[in-house]
C-alpha cells in the first residue's frame, strides 16, 4: 500500500523533529496534501494510525488539509483552477499548464508538548 509507506515516512520525520525539540508528546501534526498528489485521503488517515502505533505519535491528532490545485498559464500567467492536467487557460485558451499547487505532500506544522 502506497499510503502506508508515506505514512511511515511522515511519522519518522515528525518523530525525529519531536525528539530534536525534546518533546514528550506530539499533540497535533498538520499536513498539506494536494488533491492531485495521487494520495487517497482515507487510506492515508488509516495508514497514519497504523504507522503511529507505539511511537511518540501514538496519541497524535493528524489534521489533513486538502490543497486544491492552482495552475499558472505559461503564456499569459493567468492563475486558475484546472479541472485536470490537460486544462486550457480560460483567458487565452492555451493548453498545457504549470501546476503551482495541488501536488504537495508536506508536514505543515507540528505541535509538541513537554512534561513539566
Ligand atoms: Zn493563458
Amino acid at each position: 500500500m502506497h499510503e502506508l509507506s508515506i505514512a511511515i515516512s511522515i511519522v519518522d520525520i515528525a518523530s525525529r523533529q519531536a525528539e530534536a525539540a525534546s518533546a514528550d508528546r506530539v499533540s497535533e501534526v498538520e499536513l498539506d496534501i494536494g488533491v492531485l498528489s495521487g494520495i487517497a485521503y482515507e487510506s492515508l488517515e488509516f495508514a497514519l494510525g497504523v504507522a503511529a502505533k507505539e511511537t511518540i505519535l501514538e496519541e497524535t491528532l493528524f489534521r489533513i488539509n486538502r490543497v486544491e490545485p492552482v495552475a499558472e498559464c505559461p503564456d499569459c500567467n493567468h492563475l486558475y483552477t484546472p479541472d485536470g492536467i490537460f486544462s486550457h487557460c480560460p483567458v487565452c485558451n492555451k493548453q498545457g499548464i504549470r501546476l503551482i499547487r495541488g501536488t504537495e505532500l508536506q508536514i505543515k506544522s507540528l505541535l509538541v508538548e513537554q512534561n513539566d
